[in-house]
């Protein structure tokens, strides 16, 4: 019997893990250069979690979360999104005891069980930062400066940047009305989906991809015209801020994103060349969300952008999988016998060193060390090792010196 991944799942093999330790290690320097620290939750979480962080009628808590009942008949679920568990960390650890603003940021795999295609797996990975603990503007645009940062660092361009602003617990209710009003007379012409909806969180409607769906929410009024004048200069603000920056981006009065907790600041990052799922990321601010879940009252913003589509648009130079790559050829026994513990010295020193577990013919070796990328062979038969010394090859030049096994370290790594 053979076995392969589970559907919509999938291996990260050598050299396509080395773009992604690149494109993480971009994110995490971006992180670190805006003062974010890293946040590291479990894959498993309670399932009452997700129900109340995310919502339940979400279509991640409707239909797409993994959920089990473990033997002790908790019930438990893999993570659909990164915020809830941060949030419940900060909570559970006291952050706000001692510091009023967490930064922090976080890297790993999510799990959804959506119908998967090109940019749409059932686990995929995430780069998300969360910023608790301010309701300022400001914080609003460095969160999104962030964002734009990362991804055009990791290569990306033609990128689009919508946002929006969702209103607050002021203005949004009055919105809420009139959009239920009008929905509850076109409810027959709305997928089942939206029917529920319209009644629990109408403005999730605006999510739905049915194109009919799409097409009747057209004619909607948007939640622009209600926005209480806080709510206004809120918006204002921080699209001064990205002018500022000189961040290009467009007010789109539809983006209602998927959460439940979102107030006021709401965007998203889109792509050319991703078809359908064209979404590479997004965020916004989620005020009422840390309390929600059992925190103390304090607002927060943020984002995530999803790196399997980072990498299906970007051509992140594949490096060697060792950089600097240098290989031991050891012929006979007597030299095979001393090779382990000088290579082992030499990786103590830093040098990443490759050999051939198998005795084969010094042809054969330097073939291997040739297809390693090997800059340099460290070539040790029995006369060398008699004499207590090694043959140092540099692959490009073809030249050839003798080195003490003492002076080994010194001569493989000078350039
Ligand atoms: P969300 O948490 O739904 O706001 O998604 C944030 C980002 O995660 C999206 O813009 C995508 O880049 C990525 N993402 C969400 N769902 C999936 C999925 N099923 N497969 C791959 N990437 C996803």
């Amino acid at each position: 019997m053979s076995f392969t991944a589970v559907k919509g799942m999938h291996d990260l093999l050598p050299p396509v893990s080395v773009a992604w330790t690149a494109v993480e290690a971009i994110a995490r320097r971006v992180a670190a250069r805006y003062g974010f620290g890293e946040v590291r939750t479990p894959i498993v979480e309670k399932t009452a979690l997700f129900v109340r962080g995310i919502g339940e009628a979400s279509a991640i808590v409707e239909k797409e979360m993994y959920v089990f009942a473990d033997q002790g008949d908790e019930q438990l679920a893999l993570r659909p999104e990164g915020t809830a568990p941060v949030v419940r960390a900060y909570i559970e650890s006291g952050a706000f005891q001692t510091d009023p603003l967490a930064k922090y940021f976080y890297l790993g795999p999510m799990f959804r069980r959506e119908r998967p295609q090109k940019g749409r797996y059932r686990q995929f990975a995430q780069f998300g930062v969360e910023v608790i603990g301010a309701a300022a503007p400001a914080a609003d645009i460095e969160v999104i400066a962030l964002l734009m940062r990362f991804l055009g660092d990791a290569g990306l361009a033609k990128l689009r940047l919508e946002i929006n602003s969702l209103g607050c617990a002021i203005c949004r209710p009055a919105y809420l009305q009139v959009l239920q009003r009008m929905l509850e007379k076109m409810r027959s012409e709305l997928c089942a989906d939206c029917q529920r909806r319209s009644e629990k969180n109408p403005l999730r409607i605006f999510d739905c991809k049915n194109p009919q769906c799409r097409h009747l929410v057209e004619d909607l009024p948007t939640i622009v015209e209600y926005w209480c004048p806080a709510c206004t200069a809120h918006f204002q603000a921080v699209r001064v801020g990205l002018d500022q920056l000189q961040i290009g981006h467009v007010l789109n009065p539809r983006i209602a994103r998927g959460l439940d907790y979102y107030v006021r600041t709401a965007f998203e990052v889109t792509a050319e060349g991703l078809g359908a799922q064209n979404a590479v990321g997004g965020g916004g601010r989620y005020d009422g969300l840390v309390k929600a879940l059992g925190g103390p009252e304090v607002p927060g913003v943020g984002f995530a952008v999803g790196l399997e589509r980072l990498l299906l648009l970007t051509e992140l130079p594949r490096p060697p999988i060792t950089p600097e790559l240098r290989f031991f050829a050891a012929i006979g026994e007597k030299a095979r016998a001393a090779a382990l513990p000088l290579i082992e010295h030499l990786r103590s020193a830093g040098i990443a060193m490759e050999w051939d577990y198998e005795d084969r013919s010094l042809k054969s070796q330097m073939r291997r060390a040739d297809k390693l990328g090997a800059a340099r062979v460290v070539i040790l038969g029995a006369d060398e090792w008699k004499k207590q010394k090694a043959i140092v090859r540099d692959m490009r030049t073809k030249e050839q010196t003798e080195v003490p096994f003492k002076e080994l370290a010194h001569a493989l790594t000078r350039t």
